[in-house]
């Protein structure tokens, strides 16, 4: 039995529908509120719900709600093509309870559907999970109802395992409460690392973090007079589950990251199809970035946001600008990344029937898109060109104008190294990264919450926003130099 992606989607809300959650439409990736550009987490449309909100939705009445949300997150880009797990779109498939079941029902229905043999199958002593440190509610369930091992959980402090964050310390105010996260052990093809060195590094090749159960039972308001945060139970307990659809797949499909999936694979090839560059080697980073962000900037575009230069379009060009400089890596030097569209319509249309309906809207924004761009990188070259033909062989562009050229033209350094070792010059590596650096730290200063994924405090949504609103997800890591 092979599931597709979509399979798992569907299974997922059939999986929660007999367990009487009603079944929601996704929200669009643009943000229901303004504390984000982009929605970033299932739970990001019912906040109001959390806070003790009826819950109703069109008419309908239920405490216990099931959705597949796509999200977007900015602070994931540049991990897109380096870490194999982050998607700049992913679809976190979620279970939502308001003021009605909890943290029991909640643990054991996500060991069920991950580790049933009629649902996903996974094998059970290959899962392990983290708790928040004083969470022993949560730690006799995993241990006495669902008998994992004690050695399979690890208790983290509130800067993993609470959320948002670093909440209660730092904030910011709103529901929030401690979280259990559930990761799957892909075995040592993918590392030797342990379970006991995922939490001294919180970084692993091998420990799949799949899903994150968060039991938000606080409502965290302005910190006490002696600086202690105070922590209101909320009217009601809640659940919010954050279940990552692609990191599953790749689990159940038993395949080695997103890009050997049924969703990615068909675009990896006709990628490779185009530019006549097998998917192998060190190039093929280029295949995952041009893969990943065009179906990320179709969804975008299909829910009506256009290329721009501030906001919410900005990080829209910043995304697909990446990919047409990759494509350029590629050796495409016209548009071509807008006859991908096609393929994400395809193994994406039914569940968001907006990417076929959007198609051709997507494809002309798209091929727009790429011909202003593969202008300004054409002006890098030459720029690049004029620079190196005054240098001698031998010598070294230097990092800062391995930086401008990156800054002003969108030229990775990548791409600057190749054309110098033509002309026998090299480039100041150390250099550009002390440049880029600096450049980053410009860019998050004034970030509070620059720690944190979630409530990363995205500067462009933050602005004028008062310092106690429920804000922020995006990582202001990002921002700057997304290019
Ligand atoms: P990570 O630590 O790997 O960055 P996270 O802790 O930031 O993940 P959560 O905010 O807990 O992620 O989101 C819930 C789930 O959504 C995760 O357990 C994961 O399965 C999935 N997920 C999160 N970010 C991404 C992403 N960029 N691409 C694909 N799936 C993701
Ligand atoms: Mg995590
Ligand atoms: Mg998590
Ligand atoms: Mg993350």
């Amino acid at each position: 039995r092979r599931l597709s992606t979509s399979d798992i989607r569907t299974m997922f809300l059939q999986f929660f529908q007999s367990k009487e959650h009603l079944i929601l439409p996704s929200h669009s990736t643009v943000a229901p509120d303004p504390t984000t550009l982009f929605t970033v987490a299932g739970m990001q449309p019912f906040k109001e719900q959390f806070m003790g909100a009826p819950a109703t939705f069109d008419g309908q009445h239920s405490k216990r709600v099931t959705t597949a949300q796509k999200c977007v997150r900015v602070g994931d880009i540049e991990n897109v093509g380096r870490t194999r797990r982050h998607l700049s779109l992913f679809e976190m498939m979620g279970n939502f309870s308001f003021g009605d079941y909890f943290k029991r029902e909640a643990i054991a229905w996500a060991w069920e559907f991950l580790t049933s043999p009629e649902w996903m199958g996974m094998e059970k002593d290959k899962m392990y999970v983290t708790i928040y440190k004083d969470d022993d509610e949560a730690f006799e369930y995993w241990t006495q109802d669902v008998g994992l091992p004690a050695d399979h959980i690890h208790r983290f402090d509130a800067d993993e395992n609470f959320w948002p964050a670093n909440s209660p310390l730092e904030g910011p105010n709103g529901p929030c409460g401690p979280c259990s996260e559930i990761y799957y052990d892909r075995g040592p093809n993918y590392g030797d690392d342990t379970w006991g060195d995922y939490y001294q590094t919180r970084e692993s090749a091998r420990f799949l973090e799949v899903w994150n159960l968060v039991f938000p039972q606080f409502d965290r308001q302005d910190l006490d007079e002696n600086g202690q945060p105070v922590l209101k139970d909320l009217p009601f307990k809640n659940i919010d589950t954050g279940m990552g659809l692609e990191r599953v797949a790749s689990v159940v499909q038993d395949v080695p990251d997103f890009y050997s999936n049924d969703v990615f694979l068909p675009i990896i090839q006709k990628i490779a199809a185009l530019s006549g560059k097998p998917y192998e080697g060190e190039v093929s980073v280029s295949h995952r970035v041009v893969a990943e962000h065009i179906r990320s900037v179709s969804m975008i575009l299909a829910d009506g946001t256009a290329f721009n230069n501030t906001g919410r379009g900005y990080t829209l060009r910043k995304i697909m600008r990446r990919a047409i400089r990759h494509g350029y890596m590629l050796g495409f030097r016209e548009p071509k990344l807008y006859e991908l569209v096609g393929l994400v319509a395809g193994s994406m249309g039914d569940a968001y029937p907006e990417l076929r309906s959007e198609q051709g809207r997507i494809e002309t924004a798209m091929k727009a898109e790429e011909e202003r761009f593969l202008k300004t990188l054409e002006g890098g070259i030459q720029r690049l060109g004029g620079l190196l033909g005054g240098m001698e062989k031998g010598s070294t562009v230097s990092g800062a104008e391995a930086f401008e050229l990156y800054d002003t033209y969108g030229f990775p350094l990548d791409l600057t190294k190749e054309i110098a070792e033509e002309y026998g010059i090299s480039v100041d590596e150390a250099g550009y990264a002390e440049s880029l650096e600096h450049a980053q730290e410009v860019a998050r200063a004034g970030s509070k919450y620059g720690k944190s994924e979630l409530f990363g405090g995205n500067q462009q949504a933050l602005d004028g926003l008062p310092a106690t609103q429920f804000v922020g997800y995006d990582n202001l890591e990002a921002q700057g130099q997304v290019l």
